[in-house]
C-alpha cells in the first residue's frame, strides 16, 4: 500500500503462490478484489470504508488492473543509440520497495555516462550494463529466497534480514561518499554476502519442499521448534549485522534512524 497525497492509497496484492494454486476464475476483477480480501480477512478489514477511484479505462469506467506475471528481464540493457533504466530492463517484484532507489541510480549511473568525457562512455556503459545485470540477479535472490520462507512469517522475515544487511551497508556506504559504490547497488557485488544469501536459499528451498530438518537426525544441530533456520541466518549475518537484526530481545524493533540521503552529490 503507498499512500499518496489526499485520502487516496494505491493497493495492490502479489500473489506469490499464484503459480502453484491458481486463482479461481471471475467475472470481472472486482469479484477477483473481493475474493483477494475474503482469503486475506486483515487486508479486508483495512478495506472495509475504502472505495475505488482509479484506475479507469478509456471509457472512463473505474476497474481494477491486474497482470499474470511481473517479472521479467530483457538480454540486453545497452545498443547502439539506445538504454534502458533499470526498470525497463528488468523487474522482480515490489517485495522490498527499492524500485525507485534503482530507478534513481540507473539515472546516475547513465548521466554520468553521457554527460562525462566521451572517451569514457563505452566503459561506463559496459559497466552499467553489467552491473544492472547482477543487480537483478542479486534481488531475485533476495525476493524469492524471502517469499521461500513462506508460509512461515519467522522464516520470511529471517531471510529478509538479508536484503536488509545489504540495504544498510550500502546507504552507510552512500553516506561516507556518494561517489564511491565498491560493492555496488545494494551490495550486489558483494560476494561473500552473496555467497551467504545463496546457501542460505538454498536451505530455504530444501525447508519449503521436505520441511525442516527432523530434530532426530544424528549429527545435525537442528532444533526441535524449527528455529534452526532463524539460528542459521543469525550467524551467516552476523558479519554486517550491527544494527540487531533477529535479535529476539528487540523484537523486530531497531534503535536506529535513517541516515542523510545523499546521491552522487545531491543531498536531501
Ligand atoms: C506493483 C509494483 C509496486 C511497486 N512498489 C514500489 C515501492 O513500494 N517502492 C519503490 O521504490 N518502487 C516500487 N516499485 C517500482 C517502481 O514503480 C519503479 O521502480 C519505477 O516506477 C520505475 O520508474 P520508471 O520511470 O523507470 O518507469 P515507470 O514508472 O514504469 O514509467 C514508465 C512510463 O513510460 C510509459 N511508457 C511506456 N512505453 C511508452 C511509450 N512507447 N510511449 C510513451 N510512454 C510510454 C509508461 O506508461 C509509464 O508511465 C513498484 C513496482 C510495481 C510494479
Amino acid at each position: 500500500m503507498l499512500r499518496f497525497l489526499g485520502d487516496r492509497t494505491s493497493v495492490g496484492f502479489v500473489d506469490a503462490n499464484v503459480a502453484t494454486t491458481p486463482m479461481p476464475r471471475h467475472e470481472s476483477s472486482a469479484e477477483r478484489w473481493d475474493w483477494l480480501l475474503t482469503r486475506t480477512p486483515t487486508v479486508g478489514k483495512l478495506m472495509e470504508k475504502a472505495s475505488l477511484v482509479a484506475p479507469s479505462d478509456p471509457s472512463g469506467t473505474v476497474r481494477l488492473e491486474s497482470v499474470a506475471r511481473m517479472s521479467r528481464c530483457r538480454s540486453k540493457s545497452v545498443g547502439d543509440g539506445w538504454i534502458l533504466l533499470p526498470v525497463a530492463y528488468g523487474f522482480v517484484d515490489p517485495l522490498h520497495s527499492f524500485g525507485i532507489a534503482h530507478s534513481l541510480s540507473g539515472i546516475a549511473r547513465i548521466a554520468e555516462a553521457l554527460l562525462g568525457p566521451a572517451s569514457n562512455q563505452t566503459v561506463l556503459l559496459r559497466n552499467y550494463a553489467n552491473d544492472i545485470r547482477t543487480e537483478i540477479d542479486w534481488f531475485d535472490t533476495l525476493i524469492s529466497g524471502s517469499y521461500l520462507g513462506l508460509p512461515s512469517d519467522r522464516d520470511f522475515l529471517a531471510y529478509a534480514s538479508l536484503y536488509f544487511v545489504a540495504a544498510i551497508e550500502f546507504e552507510k556506504q552512500l553516506v561516507a561518499d556518494p561517489n564511491y559504490w565498491p560493492n555496488g547497488f545494494l551490495n550486489a557485488g558483494h560476494q561473500p554476502m552473496r555467497r551467504a544469501a545463496s546457501d542460505l536459499w538454498c536451505t530455504a528451498k530444501s525447508r519449503r519442499e521436505h520441511g525442516p530438518e527432523k530434530p532426530t537426525q544424528v549429527g545435525r544441530a537442528s532444533r526441535a521448534d524449527g528455529e534452526d533456520f532463524i539460528d542459521a541466518v543469525r550467524s551467516a549475518i552476523q558479519p554486517w549485522n550491527h544494527v540487531g537484526l533477529l535479535d529476539p530481545k528487540l523484537c523486530q524493533r531497531l534503535n536506529h534512524t535513517a541516515p542523510p540521503k545523499r546521491f552522487r552529490g545531491v543531498s536531501s
